[in-house]
């Protein structure tokens, strides 16, 4: 399939510290398959801030995403790296999207549901979250959307969202598709439960040995079982089942000789991210910024322009 002239289009909340889940379930993919592509990553610091309220925290977070990117092999020469608050089409196309939608629709919204579950206060802008996610991929004619399986329905709200505008308006948004890879699409915490910064359940990616080997170490086992399933479940990130089959089959019952083989393959496998990342200079992270802000908006500003002539507001 020729895929150049295809759009693909990612994004990862400054909310705190990237852990081995963001990385295997969206920006290895992403990393992967960019260049075959015309592609977009953001960050995505509007929707960080329905979690992170102090200035200086998200700040900080946004800065240090930028950097993860460019650690894990995103070059900007070849994507447009970009912030979404840079772009005020995002939050225009999403007051508009959401005037598509009705409020039972979005009640329905799983992501919703469990963080109010979990205690999260449940704001507007939680609520309202889907749309705006839904003006960020639109805005950009995204084709495909690198992601976790928590982003499916997500995904699945952006097609209706745009479906709905294009049935009452003409066809004017382009309905994207969401790209889940089997096996990461939800990568398991230390607690066996989805890997995720409110569970406190993660390993880091940019972390120190230490920091991930205190992480492995929490990873809970059961007494009652051979294998230990959720080390064996991270581990298989980084390696074959054959050859953690035969490694599981020689420590058998031994879960800490498990745990300190996972904790070597994984600082194997993140040393080289963690060097780069030490290279990485706060005005690499400006310029790239400045740079993708503008190369973002000659894109979504057409797309806009399309969409307020297709209302009556151009
Ligand atoms: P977030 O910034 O929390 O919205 O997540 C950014 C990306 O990481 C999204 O595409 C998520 O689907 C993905 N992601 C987050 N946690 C996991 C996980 N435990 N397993 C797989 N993908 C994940």
């Amino acid at each position: 399939m020729n895929t150049t002239n295809k759009r693909l289009l990612t994004g990862l909340q400054p909310s705190g510290d990237l852990h081995i889940g963001n990385y295997f379930g969206a920006l290895k993919p992403y990393v992967d398959t960019y260049e075959q592509y015309e592609s977009f990553i953001m960050v995505a610091d509007y929707h960080a801030l329905t979690s992170v309220q102090n200035p200086e925290i998200l700040r900080s977070n946004i800065h240090n995403v930028v950097r993860d990117y460019l650690a894990a092999g995103v070059d900007p020469a070849k994507c447009v790296i970009f912030r979404q608050s840079d772009n005020q089409d995002h939050t225009e196309l999403g007051w508009i999207l959401n005037c598509m939608v009705t409020v039972p629709f979005l009640m329905q919204a799983h992501a919703y549901k469990d963080k109010v579950a979990n205690g999260i206060e449940p704001s507007a802008g939680l609520f309202a979250y889907p749309m705006l996610q839904a003006a960020d991929i639109v805005l950009y004619e995204t084709d495909f959307v690198p992601a976790g399986e928590d982003q499916r329905q997500h995904i699945e709200y952006t097609r209706e969202a745009a479906g709905k505008f294009n049935r009452a308006y003409g066809e004017v948004l382009k309905e994207p598709k969401e790209m889940i890879l089997d096996g990461v699409g939800v990568v398991p915490g230390t607690d066996g439960r989805k890997m995720s910064k409110s569970y406190k359940n993660t390993i880091p990616l940019f972390g120190t040995p230490e920091e991930v080997e205190k992480a492995v170490k929490s990873i809970v086992t059961d007494s009652a079982s051979d294998k230990p399933e959720h080390v064996y479940a991270i581990h298989s990130l980084l390696k074959s089942s054959s050859e953690l089959d035969s490694l599981y089959e020689e420590n058998k019952g031994h879960y800490g000789d498990l745990k300190k083989l996972l904790v070597e393959d994984l600082n194997t496998f993140l040393q080289p991210m963690r060097e780069r990342r030490q290279q990485i200079t706060d005005e690499d992270v400006r310029q790239v910024l400045k740079d993708g802000a503008k190369r973002a908006k000659e894109v979504s500003n057409k797309t806009l322009a399309n969409v307020r002539l297709a209302i009556g507001i151009d």
